[in-house]
C-alpha cells in the first residue's frame, strides 16, 4: 500500500533490530523492558472489575471522570504543587501527544536532554517539530550552560524527565532551579515527565514545578502500580492548554478507558513503600554488580534502569554480543545521538539480575 511520506519521518529500526535478534533466542535473560515485572494490586483489579459491573462502561467526559481528576489534584496539592486543571489522558504518551499538538507549530524547536526517552524524539519528528538534543553525558545533568548552548529564536519547549528513562538519573534540586528559571527566563514552555516520581529511592526528586508556577507535568499508572496496559495518564497545566487539548482529545483518543479511570482512584492511593523497598534493594544489586564486573557507571536514583558504558565503547557492538550469550539489553543509541552505552532495565527477579550480570561479565571479557 502507498504510505504517507510522514512515516519516513520515524525510524525505530534500533529496537526492531534487537526484537529480531531476541526472538530467535530460546531462554533469553530479559533485562530490555521498560515495564514493572510485578502485576497491578489487587484492590485495583477489583475496582476496575467493580466499575465494569456496574456499567461504567461508556465514554466518560473528555477530561476524565470528574473523581478521578479531583483525585489527582488533591494527590499533588498534598505534595504542595497547585495546579489550575488537569486531563485524563490515554497513558503519559497520549499526554504527550496532544501537549506538542497543542503547544508546538511545525519547525519549532524543543530542547530535549540527550539521552532521551525514545519516545520524544519520533513524536516530535513526526509533528514536523525539531528536537534539539542537549548532551548531557557524562553525568547526564541538565545545567542551564548546556540548555543555553542550544537556545535559538525557534526554540519553545524545554523538556525534562525526571527519574530518567534510560538513565535512572534523578534530578537535583539545583538542576531543577535552574532548569525552571532558565523556562523562565526565555518565556519557554516547561515539560515535566514525572512518570517514575514514586520510584526515587535516595528521597531526592524534586519537580521543576516547585520552581515554575507555569510548568507542565505528565505522569501515570503504567509504571507505578503496573496499569501499563490499561492506558491512564494524565497532564497538569494552564486550563487554556487543557481546553486545547479537550479538543484533540475529542477527536482522537475521546477519552482514557472507563473503568481503568474508576480503578485510577485507589490506584493513586496505592501504597509504594513495598514496590519502593524492592526496587531500590535490586537497584544496590545491579550497580554494585556493574562495578564489581569492571564496567563504568553512573549510580541511578530512580526509575528502574541503569545506563552503563559500553566495553570497547560501541553500544550496538555490545548489546549483539551480549545477545549471542542470551542476555537482552537495549543499546543507547535508540535513546541518544550516542552510541556508546546501554540500558539495562532491573525490573526483573534477583535471579534474573544475577544472571544478567554474569552474562554481562563474560560479554565484558570479548571487549577489553
Ligand atoms: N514517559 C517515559 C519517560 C516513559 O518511560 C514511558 C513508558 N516507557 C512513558 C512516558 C509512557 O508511558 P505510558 O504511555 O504507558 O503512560
Amino acid at each position: 500500500m502507498r504510505l504517507a511520506d510522514r512515516r519516513k519521518l520515524i525510524d525505530s529500526s534500533g529496537i526492531r533490530k534487537v526484537f529480531d535478534l531476541a526472538a530467535k533466542l530460546p531462554n533469553p535473560c530479559n533485562l530490555s523492558i521498560g515495564m514493572p515485572d510485578f502485576d497491578v494490586p489487587d484492590e485495583v483489579k477489583d475496582a476496575a472489575i467493580a466499575a465494569i459491573r456496574a456499567g461504567h462502561n461508556r465514554y466518560t467526559q473528555t477530561a476524565g471522570i470528574p473523581a478521578l481528576k479531583t483525585a489527582i489534584l488533591e494527590h499533588y496539592r498534598a505534595k504542595g504543587h497547585e495546579f489550575e486543571d488537569v486531563i485524563v489522558t490515554s497513558g503519559t504518551s497520549g499526554g504527550l501527544f496532544m501537549l506538542f499538538l497543542a503547544t508546538l507549530n511545525p519547525g519549532d524547536e524543543v530542547l530535549v536532554p540527550d539521552p532521551y526517552f525514545v519516545m520524544y524524539k519520533h513524536l516530535l519528528r513526526f509533528l514536523g517539530i525539531v528536537p534539539v538534543f542537549v548532551d548531557t553525558y557524562p553525568d547526564f545533568r541538565v545545567t542551564k550552560e548546556r540548555l543555553a548552548a542550544k537556545l535559538t529564536p525557534k526554540t519553545r519547549m524545554v523538556l525534562v524527565n525526571t527519574p530518567g528513562n534510560p538513565t535512572g538519573v534523578v534530578g537535583s534540586e539545583q538542576e531543577m532551579r535552574e532548569v525552571a528559571a532558565f523556562a523562565q527566563e526565555h518565556d519557554l514552555i516547561l515539560v515535566s515527565d514525572e512518570i517514575y516520581e514514586p520510584f526515587s529511592y535516595d528521597g531526592t526528586f524534586t519537580s521543576p514545578k516547585k520552581f515554575n508556577k507555569d510548568a507542565v507535568v505528565l505522569s501515570g499508572l503504567s509504571k507505578t502500580v503496573a496499569m501499563t496496559g490499561w492506558r491512564v495518564g494524565w497532564l497538569l497545566g494552564p486550563t487554556d492548554l487543557i481546553k486545547a487539548m479537550m479538543e484533540i482529545q475529542q477527536y482522537t483518543f475521546v477519552c482514557a478507558p472507563s473503568p481503568a479511570q474508576h480503578a485510577g482512584i485507589p490506584a493513586l492511593r496505592h501504597d509504594m513503600t513495598e514496590t519502593q523497598r524492592g526496587y531500590r534493594d535490586r537497584r544496590n544489586i545491579m550497580y554494585e554488580g556493574l562495578l564489581n564486573a569492571g564496567f563504568s557507571v553512573q549510580k541511578p536514583s530512580g526509575a528502574f534502569y541503569i545506563f552503563p558504558e559500553a566495553p570497547g565503547g560501541d553500544g550496538e557492538k555490545f548489546v549483539e554480543a551480549a545477545i549471542r550469550h542470551s542476555l537482552l539489553v537495549v543499546p543507547g543509541s535508540v535513546f541518544s545521538e550516542r552510541n556508546t552505552h546501554f540500558r539495562i532495565s532491573y525490573a526483573a527477579t534477583e535471579e534474573e539480575l544475577k544472571r544478567g550480570l554474569s552474562i554481562l561479565e563474560k560479554t565484558r571479557k570479548e571487549f577489553v
